[in-house]
């Protein structure tokens, strides 16, 4: 998912939208703004693209000059409009609204608990939970109502909050999530990535650190820095920098597009093959693929063009969609690789689906010979911390070795990029970063019911 938020601002919704828009590729099944102007609280959701639900006609329904919005992918819940964010509810404090980018490790105990004391959910989502907590608090006002039920929940979040007085942003003690603080004007804003702001002609100003709050006066833009919980290490999401954040960014300090740049180089180095030219699955594979291309010293060519009126393929959540996705979004151009031995670069390998039916394609158009090569580890493990990976069992990486996985996809070889080669290209030491879809070394424990989720 993907979060935007800002504060004072005469065109806040307005702003919301462009921000949301440039993280459109974090969720595409349902957008929401959410402001408050002198009438109070204003939302509005719907499901599908920004660009889709959010017309004229719906933006000026949400006055005001403070707003947060959200854009979603379901990792809990489950998709449709119910479960669309940001959330809002009623509590003693006044109203409220949360959009929420992770996925938390104890909502399921949490929520079994609250509602055997008598909570009544309104949605499926691991972020309701907080809504609950905060309403419960014995605390003074809401902000301390939200410090104090941040310091009940665990696993990845980059929250915003929004009050009648204030807006709140919060990034989880690991940091799992990016979260980034710029400047639109003279207005403080807030989102997932900081090419929401470039979009817009606004500046980052940086990172929202792991553990931090910062508290946004809604009146005047007035800051308050709070670091409400205990330090850890901090592990931000590795696969953020592999394949889920926009390369045209910088996220934890590092230039996603040379870090993907540099993966492939690195894979370069450790899996060589002898062929003819390297070409990307498009578009996620593009940047890595260049780096192989240039560390090897083959030819780099655009083999297979992509469909740009259909969206990632894997965020659609239906199978069946995603299965006839992939003729739809690529196709081969056959005078490229007819006759070619031809180096395959894609940023992950999950279900192995995808890439089989990349291959058989390639084979179709001609291809002599085709070595797949991975910028990332093998994906052994689900993501329980934001990704929408699914079950393990579902994981070629899990039930298939390398050599399996080669036989099932059909290629004539298959490398990985390795753990030690991944974080050197990140300019990370292990440990560092979370890394456990590759590994299954969890940084935040997991609880069993929310293995199963
Ligand atoms: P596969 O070949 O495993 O079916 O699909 C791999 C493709 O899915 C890659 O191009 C990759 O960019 C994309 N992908 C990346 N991350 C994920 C994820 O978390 N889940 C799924 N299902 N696909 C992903
Ligand atoms: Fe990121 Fe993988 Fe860790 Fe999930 S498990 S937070 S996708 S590195
Ligand atoms: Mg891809």
């Amino acid at each position: 998912c993907g979060v935007f938020g800002i504060v004072g601002h005469n065109e806040a919704a307005h702003m919301t939208y462009l921000g949301l828009h440039a993280l459109q590729h974090r969720g595409q099944e349902s957008a929401g703004i959410v402001t408050w102007s002198a009438e109070g609280m204003c939302v509005q959701r719907r499901t599908g693209l920004v660009s889709e639900g959010f017309t004229e006609e719906v933006l000026e329904t949400l006055p005001g000059p403070v707003a947060i919005g959200h854009v979603r992918y379901s990792t809990t819940g489950g998709t449709g409009i119910k479960n669309a964010q940001p959330l809002t509810f009623f509590t003693k404090f006044g109203r409220l609204a949360l959009a929420h980018n992770g996925n938390l490790t104890n909502a399921v105990r949490l929520r079994k608990e609250l509602e055997s004391e008598g909570s009544i959910f309104g949605t499926a989502t691991d972020t309701e939970v907080i809504a609950h907590l905060v309403a419960r608090s014995q605390c003074e006002n809401i902000v301390d109502a939200l410090v104090d039920a941040l310091r009940k929940v665990t696993g990845a979040y980059s929250l915003l909050a929004l009050t009648e007085e204030h807006l709140i942003a919060c990034r989880d003690p690991n940091g799992v999530r990016p979260l980034v603080l710029g400047r639109v004007g003279e207005s403080s804003a807030i989102a997932s990535e900081p090419v929401s702001f470039g979009l817009m002609g606004g500046v980052l100003e940086r990172e929202i650190e792991p553990g931090e709050m910062l508290i946004l006066k809604n009146s005047d833009g007035g800051r308050v820095w709070r670091k409400p919980f205990d330090v850890v290490s901090p592990t931000p999401c590795i696969f953020e920098l592999v394949y889920f954040a926009r390369p045209d960014n910088t996220i934890f300090g590092r230039d996603v597009y040379e870090t993907r740049k540099e993966m492939g180089r690195t894979l370069a180095r450790e899996a060589p093959a002898k062929a003819d030219l390297v070409i990307p699955v498009p578009d996620s594979g593009v940047p890595a693929a260049l780096g192989y291309a240039q560390e090897s010293g083959l030819p780099f060519e655009m083999g297979l063009v992509r469909s740009h009126y259909i969206g990632r393929t894997f965020i659609e959540p239906s199978n069946s969609i995603r299965h006839f996705g992939v003729k739809l979004k690529l196709s081969p151009v056959r005078s490229l690789i007819e006759g070619k031995r031809i180096v395959v670069v894609d940023d992950s390998i999950v279900r192995g689906t995808t890439c089989r039916k990349i291959i058989k394609m390639l084979r179709e158009a001609g291809a002599a010979e085709i070595h797949f090569r991975v910028s990332s580890p093998p994906t052994t493990h689900p993501c329980f911390y934001g990704i929408d990976t699914p079950e393990r069992s579902q994981l070629i990486a899990f039930t298939h070795t390398v050599e399996e996985t080669r036989r099932y996809i059909t290629a004539d070889t298959l490398a990985y990029l390795s753990r030690e080669g991944l974080f050197r290209s990140a300019s990370a030491t292990i440990g560092q970063m979370c890394d456990a879809c590759f590994t299954g070394e969890y940084p935040i424990s997991l609880e069993s019911e929310s293995r199963s989720t």
